[in-house]
């Protein structure tokens, strides 16, 4: 995919100045930016600098992949990447911005078991749209997820993503290495050289709907020996996984099963999991349908859509414009200082 060739290369001068920084990762700072032309709101990720052991060509192809790899997704529940813009040295990428952070709605502990499972059920559809191009997300978290101003759930950072499936093909390519953030990521990855990067995924998507419901991490990182939490929920007698399961609401229990399920081989795989019958019924909003069963909460000061006859209203209206960045730097674990009752 060559578009080396079609960089702008003056960031000012298409879109306008740098905002307030959204967020920074290993893969590169995301600040917020108002065109100035029209005033339209995107996110800018940009990429880290060059590493010095790195290789300029190594650097380039790497920061294009994850541009071009982005800019290929059109799924409302995947941010969309619309442009990459290099300057003075830097490549800066152009997304759609979704402004309310999932992590805070969650914590905010607002969050209604309904509302809960139409967010759930947006990862899902997003994840399963990505699983379809033979793309694995292998970052899946809390902190990847971002609504928009109706509360619809928008996946994003695409920067440890891989494509294990190429377009007629049959083979999936195995993954190696650990990728992901500690409490989310699949055990068989600390256990074996190579995974299957959708079964890790679909663990992950485990955790987040866990860390939704609990508000809190079931444990720190799924390596039995280190994690007491952990090790209780591995018992082979499954007598820790029934205890975690059952602080989950019980329509959600079966799938839950299989997708906490600690085999990768059996563990359940995207397209399955929405011909569950519970995923089947859920009153999901989407884009152009929003549920009169449920409110959405945006974050943690409250704010929420609802009223769905009378047209969208947020309230309260003064909560625009809050200065609490989705900072990767800040301490974000939900863990609490005790181990989970597993
Ligand atoms: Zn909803």
């Amino acid at each position: 995919m060559g578009h080396g060739n079609a960089i702008e290369t003056d960031l000012k001068k298409k879109y306008g100045k740098l905002g307030k920084v959204l967020g920074r990762g290993a893969g590169g700072t995301v600040r917020v930016l108002s065109r100035s032309s029209d005033q339209k709101v995107f996110a800018i990720k940009q990429f880290r600098k060059r590493r010095p052991n790195e290789s300029e060509r190594s650097y380039v192809k790497k920061v294009t992949s994850e541009y071009c790899l982005g800019s290929t997704f059109h799924h409302p529940n995947i941010i969309e990447t619309m442009d990459i813009v290099k300057e003075s040295g830097n490549y800066y990428e152009v997304m759609e911005f979704a402004k309310y952070e999932l992590f805070s709605a969650v914590m905010s502990g607002l969050m209604g078991r309904e509302e809960i499972a139409c967010c759930f059920r947006g990862i899902i559809d997003g994840v399963a749209y990505l699983h379809g191009l033979g793309v694995a997300h292998r970052d899946l978290k809390l902190d990847n997820c971002v609504m928009n101003e109706r509360g619809i759930v928008k996946i994003i950072d695409f920067g440890c993503s891989m494509v294990y499936q190429l377009p007629f093909e049959n083979k999936i390519q195995m993954a190696r290495g650990v990728s992901g953030s500690d409490p989310y990521i699949a055990p068989e990855l600390f256990t074996t050289d190579q995974h299957d990067p959708r079964l890790a995924d679909v663990w992950s998507i485990g955790i987040i709907f866990l860390c939704m419901t609990l508000r809190r991490f079931p444990w720190r990182i799924p390596k039995a020996e280190q994690d007491p939490s952990f090790q209780a929920f591995a018992k082979p007698d499954g007598t820790g996984k029934l205890r975690l399961l059952k602080l989950m609401p019980r329509e959600s229990r079966p799938i839950m099963s299989r997708i906490l399920e600690m085999d990768p081989s059996k563990r359940i795989l995207i397209g399955d999991i929405l011909d569950d019958p519970w995923m089947k019924s859920l009153d999901h909003c989407t884009m152009d349908y929003m549920s009169p069963n449920h409110p959405h909460h945006l974050g943690d000061d409250g704010t929420v859509v609802s009223n769905p006859n009378e047209g969208i209203s947020v309230l309260p209206p003064s909560i625009q414009g809050s200065e609490s960045g989705r900072s990767q730097e800040a301490p974000r674990s939900i863990i609490s200082v005790t181990p989970a009752a597993v």
